[in-house]
């Protein structure tokens, strides 16, 4: 059998169709039928799995994707120690420390001895750690902007794109600490026959990146 390289994409969610949709502008052709947990290229050695964003890193790393697209902040996150081969351009968002909207807001020195709940415990520890602040982070995995309103943290550190969440959770934004951008990230010693199909496809993806200006 010919050798494939097996790229990993988020099934559902943010990074689905901008995902997917880079895939087929490099020319490469598929169907993902609903529910389908893999695919085959029909036109380019390649198979697309369609899995959790978070388990990505951990499926590069032990071998069973090649490559992977998912989120900056959860490569550094999960501390990988895949490559981080591309910077893609799309879901920008970024991570932010919130305050209830009735505090007031006087530096990030305040935060220190807080209860702060967030889904990225390792960012947010090194931002605190740079600036020697000791914060109690309480890591929580989903809705973290309602744990002030039920008493559980005193502030939180969450995704951000517009806002529009934390507003309408009584919290404003006061602190950026991380920039994130959709990623592609590679297994180390993919194998020659590997390296070349993945370079073919970068290159495929700079010329996309270059016709969009
Ligand atoms: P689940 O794992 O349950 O599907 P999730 O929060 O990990 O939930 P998404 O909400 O789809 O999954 O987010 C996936 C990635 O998309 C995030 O890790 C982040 O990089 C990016 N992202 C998150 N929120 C936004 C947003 N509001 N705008 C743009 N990109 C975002
Ligand atoms: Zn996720």
């Amino acid at each position: 059998m010919q050798t494939q390289l097996r790229i990993a994409v988020q099934k559902s969610g943010r990074l689905s169709d901008d995902s997917i949709q880079l895939i087929r502008e490099c020319g490469i052709k598929f169907y993902n039928g609903a529910g389908k947990l893999k695919t085959e290229a029909t036109n380019f050695p390649a198979e697309l799995l369609f899995l959790r964003d978070d388990d990505i890193p951990r499926y590069v790393e032990d071998g069973v994707a090649d490559i992977g697209i998912i989120g900056e902040n959860v490569f550094v996150e999960t501390q990988s120690q895949a490559d981080l081969v591309k910077r893609l351009g799309f879901s920008k968002c970024r991570l932010s420390l919130a305050l209830p909207k009735a505090v007031d807001y006087q530096g990030v020195q305040q935060f220190d001895g807080m209860r702060i709940a967030t889904s990225y415990p390792n960012l947010l520890n090194k931002y605190f750690a740079g600036k020697g602040i000791k914060a109690d982070i309480h890591e929580i995995s989903g809705s973290v902007e309602i744990a002030p309103s039920i008493g559980l943290a005193d502030a939180v550190c969450d995704i951000v794109s517009s806002g529009s969440t934390l507003l309408s959770n009584g919290l404003k934004e006061v602190e950026t600490i991380f920039e994130s951008e959709a990623v592609m990230i590679a297994r180390k010693e993919l194998g020659p026959l590997k390296e070349a199909i993945l370079k073919k496809l970068l290159f495929r993806i700079e010329s996309v990146q270059k016709a969009k200006g």
